[in-house]
């Protein structure tokens, strides 16, 4: 039996690390939004539950505040988040870019939310960097384009986006405007961000956080469910088959690759969030440090990276996959073929190893 490698040690200096901001405090922004203007939210392409929760609690608390407020999605979305109160009023950027370019060219604010730098929002890119309003960053990813951004918060310290929330929520002094739709949306984006509560990142606050989120009467159970158990057949016979047949170990490196071809994504109907969590499966191998996902998507191959303790992901797919994200989790992609994405990825992990 192929057995794992010693582990190395953890480096506690790796977690923690703030980098050099030249946007300006969120907090002085209240003042600012004492005057009804407005507002567009987004956050990265094909948003997660931390995403589309966080954009859309932060939505109902400016709408309670007093302004005109829209999300606009730059992709769109899985399924699994359409329960979320305010989701079915998200635009979808690439579904009906007239009437999104409609509320960008007029807003006076953009929130920008769980994402570091406007390459993470695929064809919006462009149209945000070009608009001349005050933009407004809150998010917990490394290495932010901070000077893009007028004001912000980012600290990868923060479990998700959906505690930054609630956190300028608290700091604008109106925590009397929280109620059952905003924390139904922030306990899903803290929930799943946190791998329902067991990541390193699930502090103390959090929990504190929660309490106060469940005391509006959210039914944390039915959010589990309604994110975690709410994919049809066809999904978990596609899981079946790709870990028995697209997963290779290498146990040299204490890691493991899941590599789907497109023939597969296209047998299976898979659709947008039938992938997500995929990527968690082979750290569940005892020993297994890092896990990769690869698919082959129609127009581009795209890399998950998730690790446990020493791994950085971040700088795995900053150097090799053209991406980033956190210290255990990250993302990237790539226009190579699958099967040279397969072969850097081998070239990477032995230089990597041989680096760290
Ligand atoms: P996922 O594997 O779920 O797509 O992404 C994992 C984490 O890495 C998420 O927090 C996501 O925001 C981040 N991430 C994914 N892809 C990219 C990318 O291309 N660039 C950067 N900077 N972050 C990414
Ligand atoms: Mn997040």
């Amino acid at each position: 039996m192929p057995q794992p490698k010693k582990k190395r040690d953890y480096p506690f200096s790796g977690f923690n690390r703030t980098f050099a901001v030249q946007m300006k405090e969120i907090s002085s922004i209240f003042t600012a939004l004492q005057t009804s203007e407005p507002i567009v939210i987004t956050m990265h392409q094909k948003p997660d539950p931390d995403a589309m929760g966080s954009a859309l609690g932060l939505f109902h608390f400016l709408k309670h505040l007093g302004h005109p407020v829209k999300v606009i999605s730059p992709t769109n979305w899985a399924d699994f988040l359409k329960w979320m109160p305010g989701c079915d009023e998200v635009i979808d950027f690439e579904g009906d870019r007239g009437q999104a370019e409609k509320y960008l060219s007029t807003c006076k604010w953009l929130f920008c939310l769980d994402f570091n730098h406007f390459g993470r929002t695929r064809n919006m890119e462009k149209v945000l960097e070009g608009l001349s309003c005050q933009k407004v960053l809150i998010d917990h990813h490394r290495e932010p384009q901070t000077e893009c951004f007028n004001f912000g918060q980012s600290d990868i310290s923060k479990s998700s986006t959906a505690e930054m929330i609630y956190d300028f929520i608290l700091l604008s002094g109106r925590k009397d405007l929280i109620d059952k739709d905003i924390a139904a949306c922030l306990y899903a984006g803290v929930m799943s961000d946190t791998g329902s509560f067991r990541f390193a990142s699930t502090t103390p606050s959090v929990h504190f956080m929660v309490a106060e989120l469940q005391s509006y009467g959210i039914d944390h159970s039915k959010i589990h469910s309604a994110v975690y158990d709410n994919f049809l057949e066809n999904r978990l016979r596609f899981t079946g088959h790709v870990l028995s047949n697209c997963l290779e170990v290498f146990y040299e490196y204490n890691t493991a690759l899941i590599a789907v071809p497109k023939q597969d994504i296209l047998k299976f109907h898979i659709k947008t969030g039938d992938t997500e969590g995929l990527v968690n499966y082979p750290l569940s191998i005892k020993g297994i440090e890092m896990s990769a996902l690869l698919i082959d998507r129609d127009e581009e191959r795209r890399w998950s990276f998730r690790s446990k303790e020493t791994f950085d992901c971040n700088s795995f797919a900053r150097k090799y996959f053209n991406g980033g994200g956190h210290y255990n989790a990250s993302g990237g992609r790539s226009f190579d073929s699958l099967e040279k994405n397969i072969e850097l990825f081998k070239q990477a992990l032995q230089e990597y190893t041989t680096t760290h």
